[in-house]
């Protein structure tokens, strides 16, 4: 397996056992290997490609495919997607979001811009939701740039580019559909963090999964950024998972999600 980014074969081993298949506590029954780029530091996992159309993918990563319950899943995570971005300078701008689920970061930004939100998804059963609600709805990036090329201010796509084949290319073809001088903000899962570095079985066996084809430092992000010929590029780190959650990591080696436990107060 060769690097999407630089193109060297990946080399060095970073993991190796089983790995989630979707939902916390899943595990295959299997190990995998997980191996890395000793240039870039991106890592990937040698698995056969997800068909992301039909519904059983999201029946795999979030335990139903139904439009009804994913904003209980995946709600708790817009505001700070949009606090990430920040709000300034968004009125009456066009947003598209690649990969965009049942589309709540879509809802949250439409009525603040007032401009058009492109909604790309490529599972078919989220579409009459979303065209409900007034995004214009199309199922690939693709589609979306018969009619939106060089036409977006603000592409975004969170959690997707750890899926594809080709990171560099699915970038590429965000930069197709936004405007010159536009932004593009990616959001994937920070390979460089320190459950894993503390807890690499561990926690390994729960962050690797079996849908996550590549992981990011934050330089391989950069650099795959600028492969795909993105100028002017910002990467960050938010750390969205709290001190009990890390606390909870280190006791118990399962995931609680935030505030399971109360910490003191200084
Ligand atoms: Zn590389």
């Amino acid at each position: 397996m060769n690097c999407p980014t630089c193109l060297s074969p990946l080399t060095a081993r970073l993991y190796e056992g089983k790995i989630r298949l979707g939902q916390p506590g899943t595990r295959s029954a299997a190990d995998h290997v997980i191996e890395s780029c000793k240039s870039c530091g991106i890592a990937g996992l040698d698995i056969d490609p997800t068909d992301y159309t039909s519904d059983t993918y999201r029946t795999t990563v979030d335990g139903n495919h139904g439009v009804s319950e994913f904003p209980q899943i995946h709600d708790w995570e817009q505001a700070s997607l949009l606090g990430a971005i920040g709000t300034k300078g968004l009125a009456g701008k066009g947003v598209a979001d690649a990969g965009c689920g049942g589309g709540r970061f879509l809802d949250l930004v439409a009525g603040f811009t007032g401009g058009p939100t492109i909604a790309i998804e490529p599972t078919a059963s989220f579409h009459a939701e979303l065209k409900r609600k007034g995004h214009q709805t199309f199922h690939s990036t693709a589609d979306a740039a018969a009619e939106w090329r060089n036409a977006i201010d603000l592409t975004v796509s969170f959690d997707v580019i750890e899926h594809v084949d080709d990171p560099v290319a699915f970038v590429g073809d965000l930069k197709v559909l936004t405007k010159p001088g536009g932004r593009i903000v990616v959001g994937t899962p920070n390979l460089d963090q320190l459950l894993l570095k503390l807890l690499p079985m561990d926690f390994g066996s729960f962050f690797f999964r079996q849908v996550h084809r590549w992981y990011f430092t934050p330089r391989a992000l950069q650099l795959s950024l600028e492969r795909a010929g993105l100028k002017d590029i910002r990467v960050r780190s938010i750390q969205r998972y709290d001190f009990s959650n890390l606390a909870c990591w280190l006791r118990d080696r399962r995931p609680t999600g935030n505030a399971a436990i109360e910490l003191p107060k200084y």
